[in-house]
């Protein structure tokens, strides 16, 4: 395998998007219907992530948990685990899948760095936004762990806030389904897909797209989300290429 650049690619002049957040949800790396980590799954997210970055884009994956666990799984008074506490555990799940994508970016070809918004130093990086962006101008993958180190929040808020530190183009959230629908399109297959819309009709709708904290954070910023679907090849690259895909959220986009 080719050793990557480790001083940044050319900017190509037709590139839409200098800089991106690039959201993954934990399920991302499992095989369809299982949860955990697979092996495959990790590679061939991994490979659309290099071509993506081949095309000049500094990229910045915010990685979820989801696959292993989210601390929501343990509200309620009647626990013995306490809600925070699993929010953690969350926050360390995201850690878990940011080192097995660190490997397989790695093995396909990419500079990397894991950033952890939690301490864990023999392991990975703290979060220091400036490092951070001495990391993306240098054209490393920066893989982004544990969130915003808080519990009751989740990583697509994350991703939001990252974005606004990085001055990030735009958040890619990678989804399973092709953009967002009326209604859930795995549930009602009548469900019709928006092709674009504003921040207002997400939260009016109260359409799935994000958390709410994500979407006012976007909205009050006017950084853009995509929507889109990870799991069809090619999609990262067509996203991240600004190439019509998914659901656009936010201004629309200069034609
Ligand atoms: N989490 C948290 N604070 C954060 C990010 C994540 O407490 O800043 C916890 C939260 O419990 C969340 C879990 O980590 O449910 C896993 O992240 P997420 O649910 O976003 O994963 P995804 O659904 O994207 O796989």
């Amino acid at each position: 395998m080719p050793a990557a650049s480790d001083s940044g690619s050319a900017q190509p002049s037709n590139l839409r998007y200098k800089r991106v957040i690039l959201k993954l949800s934990g399920e991302s790396l499992s095989a369809a219907g299982d949860r955990g980590i697979s092996g495959a799954e990790v590679a061939q997210i991994a490979a659309q992530v290099k071509s993506a970055l081949d095309t000049g884009c500094e990229i910045a994956v915010v990685i979820g948990g989801g696959n292993i666990l989210r601390g929501a799984q343990f509200s309620g008074r009647t626990n013995s685990v306490q809600e925070a506490t699993a929010h953690y555990m969350g926050m360390l799940a995201t850690t878990i899948n940011a080192l097995a994508l660190q490997d397989a970016l790695e093995a396909a070809g990419c500079q990397t760095r894991v950033m952890s918004a939690l301490s864990m130093d023999t392991i990975c990086e703290r979060f220091i936004r400036r490092r951070a962006d001495r990391h993306l101008s240098k054209g490393r993958v920066v893989v982004l762990a544990a969130g915003i180190g808080s519990p009751f929040v989740t990583t697509d808020t994350a991703a939001a806030q990252r974005a606004l530190e990085l001055n990030a183009d735009v958040v890619l959230k990678a989804t399973r389904v092709d953009g967002v629908y009326s209604e859930d399109p795995e549930k009602n297959p009548h469900a019709v897909m928006y092709e674009s819309l504003d921040y207002a009709e997400v939260m009016e709708k109260n359409l799935r797209v994000m958390d709410a904290t994500a979407i006012a954070l976007c909205r009050e910023h006017g950084t853009p989300i995509l929507v889109f679907n990870f799991n069809k090849e090619g999609n990262i690259v067509k996203a991240v290429a600004g190439e019509s895909v998914g659901t656009w959220i936010g201004p629309k986009p200069a034609q």
